[in-house]
């Protein structure tokens, strides 16, 4: 029987080079609360990214919990339903309510034409996602951000290492956040960040994350716990050593996978954005056509012990704890790519010969 093929597969230091990085917490016993590791790890961070500044937290979803509570923000933030579900819950765990902006058919980002018609006096902030690490319309939303004066916190979750013009991501809105979690193309095994220009939101940002703890006998702040511990920050300090050649072969798997469905009538694939420097994070496909298409081509990769993922389906307005609020035909082409996208397996060391099989099976079906 054939190995199964994964939607993705974590990316791992050689097992020597983490034991040599964490050799030295046996003697310093020092396993957590912004250690040795974890200050090593956000200076290579900030340098590898080209912000200005970072703070590292136990996994993405807390970044994004941590980013938004930072603004004290109160009433509507905008957003897109064609997400993964941390974006909409962390609007939510914050008491805010989520308005959900329709997303474009291009690269499947809030639709910045129809924000707009969406901002009334409640809205506060605005919580683009970067999808599969395609670059939003930064200069569009800066531009409304001013106009209504409203935050802008990116979900980067998905593009690590992504530039703009030579920018690095991180770098607009009021802030990002970014996850480390094992499935993301650079991981801590769970860890997070946010990176953002303010100086004052290092100190909000670290209270947040630090159960508000302001001095040794002072809490000022109703903050959690969301730090990252000296292991995941070793094994950052160790994957990133790798990341530019984790991402050149992403770009070979890419390749392959265009070279393959580039072509092929009934299938949509993402155009490169220009000016952008890609991750090669996903390798989403849509289908156009019968709505079932997708989910026989998702069942025959199955059969074959390929597995690969409906990223994003549901769309978040249909989860069953947001369905009797919100209503999914208000963004018909959310809707629409939500029943029709297939995410392919992507990591770097998938095998071209494996890509070829892949795309072998969905040709034939189609
Ligand atoms: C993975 C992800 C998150 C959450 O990150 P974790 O590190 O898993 O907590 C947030 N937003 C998006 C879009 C994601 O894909």
């Amino acid at each position: 029987m054939k190995d199964l093929i994964n939607v993705t597969r974590s990316s791992m230091p050689e097992f020597e080079e983490f034991m040599e990085e964490i050799k030295d917490l046996w003697e310093t016993h020092w396993l957590t609360n912004m250690g040795e590791k974890h200050k090593k790890f956000a200076k290579c961070l900030r340098d590898y990214l080209n912000v200005n500044m970072v703070t590292l937290l136990a996994n993405g979803h807390l970044a994004l919990e941590c980013a938004i509570a930072a603004f004290d923000l109160q009433g509507e933030v905008i957003t897109t339903p064609f997400t993964f579900a941390s974006t909409t819950h962390a609007i939510v765990r914050n008491g805010l309510k989520p308005v959900f902006c329709d997303i474009n058919e291009d690269d499947y980002n809030i639709d910045v034409k129809k924000i707009e018609a969406l901002i009334t006096e409640k809205t506060c902030a605005i919580v683009p996602v970067h999808l599969y690490g395609n670059v939003c319309d930064v200069e569009a939303i800066d531009s409304l951000a001013k106009k209504y004066n409203l935050k802008v916190i990116y979900d980067a979750a998905h593009a690590f290492g992504v530039t703009l013009n030579n920018i690095g991501i991180g770098n607009f809105g009021d802030a990002s956040i970014f996850s480390f979690h094992a499935t993301k193309v650079f991981n801590t095994i769970e860890g997070g960040a946010v990176t953002y220009n303010n100086e004052e939101l290092k100190k909000i940002l670290y209270f947040l994350k630090n159960f508000g703890i302001t001095g040794p006998e002072s809490v000022e702040f109703v903050g959690g716990n969301a730090k990252m511990n000296e292991f995941q920050a070793a094994m950052g300090i160790c994957n990133l050593l790798h990341i530019d050649e984790e991402i050149r072969k992403r770009q070979q798997v890419d390749k392959r996978y265009k070279e393959n469905l580039g072509n092929v009538k009934g299938l949509k694939l993402i155009k490169p954005q220009s000016g952008v420097k890609s991750n090669y994070a996903y390798f989403p496909i849509v289908f156009d056509g019968k709505e079932n298409l997708r989910d026989c081509i998702f069942e025959a990769l199955e059969n074959n012990q390929i597995i690969p993922r409906k990223y994003f389906y549901p769309l978040i307005t249909d989860y069953e704890c947001y369905a009797s609020q919100f209503d999914s035909s208000l963004t018909p082409v959310a809707k629409k790519t939500a029943e029709r996208v297939l995410t392919l397996p992507l990591y770097a060391d998938l095998e071209l010969k494996d890509v070829d099989r892949i795309c072998g099976i969905i040709k034939s079906l189609l």
